[in-house]
C-alpha cells in the first residue's frame, strides 16, 4: 500500500482484517502449518481459516471484526487464568520500570531468586536449584544435557543414551526430537537425530480385555525393566510425560507408571526426567503431576504455564545430589550451558503473579469443582455413540472421534477446528482427538458454553461426512 495516496483520513483507518491475514500469510511463516491450507483461494476440506486476533480478555479472544472464541485450549496450554489479567498485567508493568532483562551469568535479580525459592519450597525443597531457559524444547534439552554431563563427572561417560516412551512429544529441537516418537514431526529429519530407545507406552486405551489402568501401567514397567536389564549401564535417563501424554493425543495412564518408573531408576541407575511443561502447574489436579505419584524426579521439566502464557520461560529443576556432580573448582566440570534470555525478569514476574494467584485463588481446591462441573456439562458429548475413550485427567478432558471413512479421518482436525470457530470457540483436535485444556477461570455460563459449542460442532462435523 503506498500510504502517499491516501488521503489523511484514510491513513488513519485500522487496517481491514482481510488486510491483515493477507499480510500475514505474505510475510509471517506460521508454526506446524501447511501454509497452502491457509491459502484463501483453498476452500476444500483441506482449508484452515487464519483468524487475526485484536485483543483477548478473559477466557476468550477476539478477532478484527468483532467476533469472540472461547479459549478452550489457552492457546496452545500455556494461559492459565485469562488473557489480559489484571494482577499480572500489573506485576509486569512495575516489573517493567525496574528491570527489562539482565544477563544471569555473573548477576542476579530479586524476581529469579523469588522464583526459585518458591519453586523449590513447591517441592518441599526435592527440587532445590533451578536452571532458567525460554522454550520447553530448551528445557528438555537442558535435562538431557545434565543428565549425561553429571554422570560424566561421576566417571559414568559411557551413559550416553536415552529413553523415551511410545507416542512421546518433548519438543522440536534436534535434541528434543530425538526422545520424540511422534511421527508427524519427526519423520522428516530421522537422519539427523541420535537414536533414543522407545519403550511401550502405558497408555489407558492400550488395556487387553479384562486389563485395568494399573495392568498396563505393570506392563510397560516391565518393557522398561527390560530394556534397562539389557542396557542399563549405557543409559543416561528415561524422559516421562507424567499422566498424559498430551501432544500424542492425550494418552492418559496410571500414576503407579510413574512409582515403577522411580523405582526402577533407582534400581538400575538411571536419572528420571519428569517433562511436566504442559501437565505441570496445576493443569493435572495437583501443581506438579508426580504428586500424584508421591514421586520426585531427578530433572522436572516447566515451561507453558508457568508464566500464566505471558512470556516464553521455562526451566528445569533438579537434586542437590546432581547439583554437586558439577560444583567443583574445575570450570570445565560446570554445567557451561546458557541463552541470552535464561532468567528474564519480566517473565520470572509473570510467573510470580501466577504462582501468587495460585496460592490467593486456592486454585487447585476450586480446580476441582470446576472440573466436577465441566465433566457434567460434557456428558452428553462423553455419551454420544460416535465418541469412544472419553477421558479426563485434571483440567484436561479427551475423546476420540470414531470416524471409519480414511479421507474424513484426515480432515477431521481442520473441519473441526473451522467449525468450532463458527460456534464461538477454539478447539484443534489432534488427529481425531478432541481435547479441552481451557484455563483455569471458566464460569457456569463459560463452561456451558463450551460444552455447548463443542457437541454442536462435533454434531456438525459427523454430519458432514
Ligand atoms: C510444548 C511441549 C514441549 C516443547 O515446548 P516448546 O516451548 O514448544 O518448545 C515439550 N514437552 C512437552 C510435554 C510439551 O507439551
Amino acid at each position: 500500500m503506498n500510504m502517499q495516496n491516501l488521503s489523511p483520513d484514510q491513513a488513519n483507518t485500522p487496517p481491514q482484517p482481510a488486510g491483515l491475514t493477507a499480510r500475514s500469510l505474505r510475510s509471517v511463516w506460521h508454526p506446524c502449518t501447511q501454509m497452502q491450507h491457509h491459502a484463501q483461494e483453498n476452500e476444500g476440506p483441506d482449508a484452515m481459516p487464519l483468524i487475526p486476533v485484536s485483543h483477548g480478555r478473559g477466557a476468550w479472544l477476539y478477532d478484527t471484526e468483532g467476533k469472540r472464541y472461547l479459549d478452550g485450549i489457552s492457546s496452545w496450554w500455556v494461559n492459565l487464568f485469562g488473557h489480559a489479567n489484571a494482577r499480572i498485567n500489573a506485576a509486569l508493568k512495575d516489573q517493567l520500570d525496574r528491570l527489562e532483562h539482565a544477563m544471569l551469568s555473573g548477576f542476579t535479580h530479586e524476581p529469579v531468586v523469588a522464583l526459585s525459592e518458591q519453586l523449590a519450597a513447591l517441592t518441599g525443597h526435592r527440587l532445590g536449584h533451578c536452571f532458567y531457559a525460554s522454550d520447553g524444547a530448551s528445557a528438555v534439552e537442558i535435562a538431557l544435557k545434565m543428565s549425561f554431563h553429571a554422570w560424566r563427572n561421576a566417571g559414568h561417560a559411557d551413559k550416553q543414551e536415552f529413553v523415551c516412551l511410545r507416542g512421546s512429544y518433548h519438543g522440536e529441537t534436534l535434541g528434543a526430537l530425538a526422545v520424540t516418537d511422534v511421527a508427524l514431526f519427526r519423520d522428516a529429519y530421522g537422519p539427523l537425530l541420535r537414536q533414543a530407545h522407545v519403550v511401550a507406552t502405558p497408555d489407558a486405551r492400550t488395556a487387553r480385555d479384562g486389563e485395568s489402568a494399573a495392568d498396563v501401567a505393570r506392563r510397560a514397567a516391565a518393557d522398561l525393566e527390560a530394556l534397562l536389564q539389557a542396557r542399563g549401564s549405557r543409559i543416561a535417563a528415561i524422559i516421562v510425560e507424567p499422566l498424559v501424554q498430551c501432544a500424542t493425543g492425550m494418552a492418559m495412564h496410571d500414576p503407579l507408571y510413574l512409582t515403577l518408573v522411580r523405582e526402577l531408576c533407582d534400581r538400575y541407575q538411571v536419572h528420571m526426567i519428569a517433562d511436566e511443561i504442559a501437565v505441570g502447574c496445576g493443569r493435572s489436579g495437583r501443581f506438579f503431576a508426580c504428586e500424584h505419584a508421591g514421586i520426585w524426579p531427578d530433572f522436572l521439566c516447566l515451561s507453558k504455564g508457568i508464566s500464566g502464557g505471558y512470556l516464553p520461560l521455562s526451566l528445569v529443576m533438579t537434586t542437590d545430589a546432581i547439583y554437586q556432580a558439577f560444583y567443583h573448582p574445575d570450570a570445565a566440570r560446570g554445567f557451561l550451558h546458557s541463552h541470552s534470555y535464561t532468567g528474564n525478569p519480566l517473565a520470572c514476574r509473570a510467573a510470580l503473579a501466577t504462582l501468587a494467584i495460585f496460592r490467593e485463588d486456592d486454585v487447585l481446591q476450586r480446580n476441582a469443582a470446576r472440573a466436577a462441573a465441566i465433566t457434567a456439562a460434557l456428558a452428553p458429548l462423553a455419551a454420544h455413540p460416535q465418541v469412544a475413550n472419553f477421558r479426563q485427567q485434571g483440567m484436561i478432558w479427551a475423546f476420540d472421534a470414531i470416524v471409519d471413512d480414511a479421507q474424513a479421518a484426515k480432515t477431521f482436525s481442520r473441519r473441526f477446528f473451522a467449525g468450532a470457530l463458527q460456534n464461538e470457540l477454539l478447539l484443534r483436535p489432534i488427529g481425531r482427538t478432541v481435547y479441552l485444556m481451557p484455563p483455569f477461570i471458566l464460569d457456569d455460563g463459560e463452561i456451558d458454553h463450551m460444552a455447548g459449542a463443542a457437541l454442536r460442532t462435533f454434531e456438525q462435523v459427523m454430519a458432514a461426512q
